[in-house]
Formats: C-alpha cells, sequence, structure tokens
C-alpha cells in the first residue's frame, strides 16, 4: 500500500529488471499518480489463461509449456506476491533494520535529517507489498518505495531484491526527507510541486 498521495510525497518506479514475467514494458519514470492512469486491465482466465482457483504450480506449468499470456503472467506474478506477503514483508524488516544500524550511508542520512529536527527510525520507515498495476496501454508500473512527508518512507517488500537493493532505495527516499526538512519553509504548495518535480528528475538522471 503506497502511502496517499500529499504535496511532496514522490514514489518510485521499480527497475524494468524485475519484470521480467510478462513482455509488455515497464516504464521507468518516476509512477504517476493512479488517476492519471488508464483503466487497469483485470484477469479473466478464458483469455489469459491464469486462473487464481487452480494450484499455483499448475498455473506454473502453464507458463512453462506456453499456455499462459503475458497478461496471464502478470496477473499470476501478483497472485505470487500476494501469497508470499508476510515473508516478504519480513524479509525486508530484517534487512531494514541492518541498514538503520550498520549501513554508514543510511547512518549518515540519519544524522543529517536529525540536524534538521526530523527523524527517520522503524515505526516511519514502513515494509509493505505494492501491489503492481496492468493498465490497458499494456504497461506495468511498479514501485519500488516512496517518501510522503506524512508518513515517512516506504519500502516495497516485494520489489527489493536482496539487502544492498534495499539499502539504495532507503538511501534514496532519505534524501528526499532531507530535502523536504531543508525546503520546508518554502512548503507553499504551487513553489513546492516544482521542487519535487525538480528534484525527482534529478534522482531519475543518476546512473
Ligand atoms: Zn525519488
Amino acid at each position: 500500500m503506497a502511502p496517499p498521495q500529499s504535496p511532496g510525497a514522490v514514489s518510485e518506479a521499480a527497475s524494468p529488471s524485475s519484470s521480467s514475467a510478462a513482455t509488455a514494458s515497464t516504464s521507468t519514470a518516476p509512477a504517476a499518480p493512479t488517476t492519471d492512469l488508464p483503466p487497469i486491465v483485470k484477469n479473466d482466465p478464458a483469455r489469459t489463461g491464469f486462473d487464481p482457483q487452480t494450484k499455483w504450480w499448475v498455473n506454473y506449468f502453464k507458463i512453462l509449456t506456453g499456455q499462459m499470456t503475458p497478461e496471464g503472467q502478470f496477473h499470476y506474478r501478483e497472485s505470487r506476491t500476494t501469497a508470499n506477503e508476510a515473508a516478504d514483508c519480513k524479509r525486508c524488516e530484517d534487512w531494514r533494520d541492518f541498514a538503520l544500524q550498520h549501513s554508514p550511508t543510511v547512518r549518515f542520512l540519519r544524522e543529517k535529517v536529525e540536524t534538521l529536527n526530523g527523524r527517520l527510525d522503524k515505526d516511519n520507515v514502513i515494509c509493505r507489498r505494492c501491489p503492481a498495476r496492468l493498465t490497458e496501454d499494456g504497461e506495468i508500473h511498479r514501485q519500488s518505495g516512496g517518501f510522503s512527508p506524512d508518513h515517512g518512507i516506504l519500502i516495497c517488500a516485494n520489489e527489493v531484491r536482496d539487502r544492498s537493493h534495499l539499502e539504495d532505495t532507503l538511501a534514496h527516499e532519505m534524501v528526499h526527507a532531507w530535502d523536504h526538512l531543508r525546503w520546508k519553509m518554502d512548503w507553499t504548495g504551487d513553489k513546492d510541486l516544482k521542487h519535487a518535480a525538480c528534484t525527482e528528475i534529478a534522482y531519475a538522471k543518476e546512473p
């Protein structure tokens, strides 16, 4: 679940490498607010070959034998991340706790945030499953994390691949938090939204 979009909220598109199950291309731009997306595509077993009522391995067998469309494979993947949600979140929280304690980058950014009277810890760095969205234009929209001034940092438990990927995602969102605190004085609607868009473009250009 992503935090509601409020002024200054940002969400990060997950990297393309995490979407190999379907041939539809993955958006690499920061995820747009849901309201701007074309309609979401819902599964129909007759059309896609993916039947959520049957055992996961039957569906997996269908993928291996070419009896499931790319759209069906998208819905299959979503059903698996839902089934694995608890384990993914536990794993994400372990990596988060490790990063908060031991990562030099994360510790550095935490101190920077604290000098601006901010606080980032287990209570506002949260691991959740982030549903992917398949829209009618064939695009798959994934999210790896997000920052909202009201809710803190979101880490998408089903998208983080390993400890270092979590560290990168967390550090990126911490920069947004720091940025937000630094510019809080200028927190006046229009001006701030322009600034948020600016910084997001700058991050997107990072190698
Ligand atoms: Zn960002």
